[in-house]
């Protein structure tokens, strides 16, 4: 089939018989990246330069569609370039141009949390419904690294019918077909059309500008395509366009799919991907059926679940920010009265971390000048987080019962510096979660004893203060706080308790160095290998079950030789080093926390690991901090779990999912499971960490990688650290 159609004589283009139902469906789209090896100031020129292309484009040929994602773009063009806007606006109106996708940019679909997902697609549509009338029907991340298996669901409840995607490819998964039924955790089913072999027709920088060229690929992959759609008995689309910088359909490509058209008798033509949902909605109306595909569309790039950490740290510090001022916005104007008008400031903050949550963004793939200007965006958003968390709970502070015993009198002018403060200092303290929560808490300000309201005392422990001018100690409480409320807490500095000073750091009995190897609470017995610096049991005291393997739980480093996406790799299986301990000390032990730091290094890096337990909390936290100065090296936590044939459950995006422990390379978003048939396991969580593989209860979180900014198979050719610096240094 593919000789017919390229070896048609270019001549017969004139009268085609027009098919009513192309068996491939052209989609004139471009594909852009708004930052990737450019910044989003050069992407905001593409997108106005695309638009225009396609603008003018749509004008000249009346059978051409156009398809095109992302609220943010739309928005930069009605900014900067009203007529153009009027123009697509009619377009749009007329049908032929497209909005597709529903998002404000086309993200990473592994990483963000639920809610950015759910903001994603409320501000694109929201958008799109206001400066069209319409909203989006089609999902369409066409480039993203993978598709989490919540997602079907979030789409339909935003109004989306379908999807179309492109990775993994079918080097990556096989599907059973193209066209499918992706079956998302709760059972939504969305039909999903992945596309074959490129989102593009634009040649690439390595091929040769040969006359001809652009037509010539048009033709052998619109004739492959049509060879599928025949075998497959389904219909195609055909991603025509310049992508990746912008550009779309140019008019060597729309001169040969008009060729084409004629060739084939209308088999291939221009159409709309609403147009071709639309179709096979009728199919399945009438009893036709798609075949089945149930969970992750995984994996493509997965280094990309770590490159550049602090980016991921970022976004979730962002999310956790945003999520908690709207919370607590809305609890103060349901408190209070009073109208705090922050939806502007909230949308405005939201749609800088939604522009960062592209897909080459968080994944961590932009060059280091990118990275470092989207940290502004960053920036920008915890600023204005803050600024109305702070005003909503110093209002509702003021409403809390912050009275001295025995007055009627508000501390409203209150300090937590007792150079300047009275005693005792009420502290409010609020949860913006809608659950209850036991957390520690860290109080800035040297308190010997703390209550709960006037009288209900809690235990506090001296802790190290990091700073070298106020206090010798800090304090440290476990608090508990009621979903989406305060509580008050009252810090005293009781005149006769002895002040901890310089022994601050260690409090109460300070277990012997030489001897110990322990640390416990109520819940958990946690022992540890003194000098191979291995954790080497977790015993639940509760159930007397002992949960670690043999091995230990440790940090390893693995030469990884991968591109900064890790293309090709499914598991990092280099051999592992084991970092060697330097100093193993109790740093803490009282009536809140006890914590043991062990201290590692490993060639030019060092690797602090503490180890902390917490009164009334049944859980370990284990507490990395890494001064890395490696080059093509991979720093994982081994974490072996003694577990009888374990199943994985990973968090995803407003949901979890059932994964095999077969020893990939996964993404997690914020946590796993490691459970036994019989429902006991171990929970995992990261507040940053995104990755790990299981080989079985052998859980490797994946913790820092350190290739080469941007690197798609390209890598280094100096060990200059100044002229090619390698990703998350320092
Ligand atoms: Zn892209």
């Amino acid at each position: 089939m593919e000789a017919t159609v390229a070896m048609l004589p270019q001549e017969s283009t004139s009268a085609p018989q027009v098919s009513a139902v192309p068996r491939v469906v052209a989609i004139p789209n471009a594909h852009i990246d708004p930052v990737w090896i450019w910044d989003w100031r050069e992407g905001l020129r593409e997108v106005i330069a695309t638009f225009t292309a396609a603008a003018d484009r749509l004008d000249q040929h009346p059978d051409l569609y156009f398809a095109a994602s992302s609220a943010c773009y739309y928005e930069w063009v009605e900014e900067m370039d009203p007529a153009l806007f009027a123009r697509i606006r009619e377009h749009v109106a007329a049908g032929r141009w497209e909005l597709v996708g529903g998002e404000w940019v086309e993200p990473d679909c592994n990483l963000p949390a639920g809610e950015s997902v759910c903001r994603q697609l409320l501000y694109s549509q929201r958008y799109f419904q206001r400066a069209f009338g319409t909203t989006a029907t089609i999902g369409y991340n066409i480039d993203s690294f993978g598709h989490a298996a919540s997602l079907p669901q979030l789409y339909r409840k935003a109004g989306l019918r379908a999807y179309i995607m492109m990775r993994p490819g079918p080097h990556e998964k096989e599907l059973p077909a193209s066209l499918f039924r992706w079956e998302g955790v709760d059972g939504t089913a969305l039909p999903t059309y992945r596309i074959k072999e490129a989102y593009q027709t634009g040649l690439h920088d390595e091929e040769p500008p040969a006359g001809g060229a652009e037509r010539r690929l048009i033709e052998t992959r619109a004739a492959s395509l049509l060879s599928d759609a025949i075998s497959e008995h389904a219909p195609a689309m055909f991603f025509v366009g310049v992508g990746d910088h912008g550009g779309g359909p140019t008019q060597v490509a729309i001169d040969a799919v008009h060729r084409i058209r004629a060739q084939t008798a209308g088999d291939v033509a221009f159409g709309s991907a609403a147009g071709y949902f639309d179709r096979i909605s009728r199919e399945l109306a009438a009893g036709g059926t798609l075949p089945l595909v149930r969970g992750d569309l995984h994996m493509h790039a997965v280094g990309c679940y770590t490159a550049v950490a602090w980016m991921k740290r970022e976004n979730a510090a962002c999310e956790a920010a945003l999520v908690a001022a709207e919370n607590l916005a809305a609890v103060c104007e349901m408190a209070t009265g009073v109208r705090l008008d922050v939806q502007a400031t909230l949308r405005s903050a939201w749609t800088r971390v939604l522009f960062n949550q592209f897909h080459d963004s968080l994944g961590g793939t932009c060059t280091e000048e990118v990275c470092d200007d989207l940290r502004q965006f960053y920036g920008y958003a915890r600023t204005q987080a803050d600024t109305v968390l702070t005003r909503a709970t110093q209002l509702l502070a003021m409403r809390a019962d912050t009275a001295i015993a025995g007055t009627a009198t508000a501390e409203r002018n209150q300090s937590l510096n007792p150079f300047v403060a009275h005693f005792p200092v009420p502290l409010v303290v609020f949860n913006p979660l809608s659950r209850p929560v036991r957390v520690p808490l860290e109080l800035p300000h040297p308190a010997t004893s703390v209550t709960v309201g006037h009288d209900e005392p809690v235990p506090v422990q001296p802790i190290a203060s990091r700073e070298g001018t106020r206090y010798a100690h800090h304090g440290l409480v476990v608090a508990d706080l009621p979903a989406m409320g305060h509580r008050v807490y009252w810090l005293r500095r009781d005149a006769d308790a002895a002040d901890a000073g310089d022994a601050g750091r260690v409090a109460g009995p300070r277990p012997d160095p030489a001897t110990a190897g322990q640390l416990e609470n109520d819940d958990l017995v946690v022992a540890y290998d003194r000098s191979a610096g291995v954790v080497t049991s977790i015993t639940s005291k509760q159930t007397g079950r002992q949960w670690l393997a043999p091995e230990g739980l440790r940090p390893v480093v693995l030469p990884d030789p991968s591109d900064t996406w890790s293309h090709f790799v499914v598991r990092y299986e280099e051999p592992e080093q084991a970092c060697s301990l330097a100093a193993a000390e109790f740093v803490e032990a009282g009536p809140v926390r006890t914590v043991v730091r062990l201290r590692y290094v490993w060639d030019a890096s060092t690797i602090w690991m503490d180890l902390i337990l917490y009164a009334g909390l049944p859980e370990l936290e284990v507490k990395l901090r890494v001064d890395w100065h490696q080059r093509h090296q991979l720093l994982k936590l081994i974490v072996p779990l003694a577990v009888d044939r374990p199943v994985i459950d990973a968090g995803v995006p407003y949901g979890t999912v059932e994964r095999a422990a077969d020893g990939r390379e996964e993404v997690l978003n914020h946590w796993i499971g490691v459970r036994e048939p019989s429902g006991a396991g171990v929970l995992c969580s990261s507040d940053v960490g995104y990755a790990y593989d299981a080989d079985g209860g052998r859980v490797r979180l994946t913790v820092l990688r350190s290739p080469r900014y941007s690197d798609h198979g390209r890598p280094w050719t100096t060990d200059d650290p100044i002229a090619q610096p390698a990703t998350d240094q320092g």
